[in-house]
């Protein structure tokens, strides 16, 4: 058996990297072996620093291991980022410049040139952009990105539609859960009995992010999209789950029938289907007229699954549906290391 890969999780305490700690625990290719914390929790063992929230317990090889600083010398080839957005802009390429390939959920460099904003099953081939990536900052190390964690649940139904039968434009209304938001995240008197209508900046990801991640690779550049999109996002009392109502306008007529089908035949690509963390089949179609819901289908397949269902005619564009992924899961943790076992696969982890 090979040794494990050993990784690092920074920002190992907030609500995503409680996540990066439960996935990789027992991951059969990586090896915790540094979780990184701000000035607040370094030097504390992991289990005084964090506020343990998720379901289950800490898992007890990491209780006692002590919280590293913001170090660039850290025992990993691996980092993945759960960094603030300002943290990671600054530190996420000084970890690329010392060598580690860095698995990053936070926006700063999502729509950065040169750097893949990936979805394994979506746009793998857009890894090809990592040797450009080097080369223009002379990084040995390297940056890879997740989308947005709602841009997920939405790209992730378009894609195959999009090769099917070409998307112009994408309507979306969004009703976010509460982690979203991190810890402690939105006022309980904002939340409670109530739809808080506003979630700063998310609407403005939701077009560029879905372009990036449909675009295509000419020779090693990336050509975005030329969707239209437009969003409005929701914060809702929900823990865990985004909801999704979406539109899309296509390029031909298509039939529910038809649209269905495509849904339901989307597979993984060979190599990326054999990754640990991947699905064959990353998108679930419910055929019940009241599903998805986020309380029940946002764990669908340990999270990583998107499920779409209620398929129907629209009356502005050609088709209306709902889909359901899970925030913290497919959309932020379970998403960076799919991402990292496919740098690993295709190589680019030295
Ligand atoms: P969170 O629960 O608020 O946790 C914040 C984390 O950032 C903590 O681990 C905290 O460490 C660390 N931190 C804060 N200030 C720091 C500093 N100055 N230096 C170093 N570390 C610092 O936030 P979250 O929801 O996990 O989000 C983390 C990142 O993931 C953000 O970029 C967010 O946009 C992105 N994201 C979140 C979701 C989601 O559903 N929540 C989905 C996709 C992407 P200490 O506890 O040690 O202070």
């Amino acid at each position: 058996m090979q040794p494990r890969i050993p990784v690092a999780i920074l920002a190992a305490t907030g609500t995503v990297g409680q996540r990066f700690v439960q996935l990789l625990a027992d991951h059969p290719w990586f090896e915790i072996t540094a979780l990184v914390g701000s000035e607040r929790s370094a030097g504390k063992p992991y289990a005084e620093a964090t506020q343990w929230r998720l379901d289950g317990e800490l898992p007890p090889a990491f209780a006692d291991m002590i919280v590293s600083p913001l170090t660039t010398d850290l025992p990993a080839r691996i980092v993945f980022s759960a960094l603030p957005h300002s943290v990671a802009l600054e530190l996420e390429p000084q970890y690329a410049q010392a060598g580690y390939a860095v698995s990053s959920n936070a926006r700063a460099f999502r729509q950065t040139e040169h750097v893949p904003l990936l979805i394994p099953e979506v746009n793998a081939d857009h890894l090809t952009m990592l040797p450009r990536q080097r080369q223009a900052r002379g990084w040995p190390g390297l940056i890879v990105t997740s989308p947005n964690c709602t841009t997920t649940g939405v790209a992730m139904p378009l894609k195959p539609l999009d090769d099917a039968f070409g998307v112009e434009q994408v309507f979306v209304v969004s009703m976010q859960a509460i982690s979203g938001a991190g810890y402690p995240g939105v006022a309980s008197l904002d939340i409670t009995d109530n739809i808080y209508p506003y979630i700063s900046g998310e609407e403005e990801k939701m077009q560029p992010e879905t372009r990036l991640l449909l675009g295509s690779m000419d020779s090693d550049r990336r050509i975005p999209h030329t969707l239209t999109a437009s969003a409005h996002c929701n914060r809702v009392p929900v823990i865990d789950g985004h909801t999704s109502c979406i539109s899309v306008g296509f390029k031909q007529r298509v039939s529910i029938e038809e649209a269905t089908q495509v849904l339901q035949d989307f597979t993984s690509a060979p190599g990326v289907s054999q990754l640990p963390s991947a699905l064959p089949n990353p998108i679930i179609v419910r055929p019940e007229p009241d599903r998805p819901q986020p309380r029940l289908d946002r764990d669908a397949k340990n999270g990583m699954a998107v499920s779409v269902g209620r398929l129907r005619t629209c009356n502005l564009l050609d088709l209306s549906m709902v889909s359901v992924v899970h925030n913290t899961l497919r959309g932020a943790a379970s998403g960076a290391i799919l991402n990292a076992e496919l740098l690993v696969q295709q190589g680019y982890v030295e």
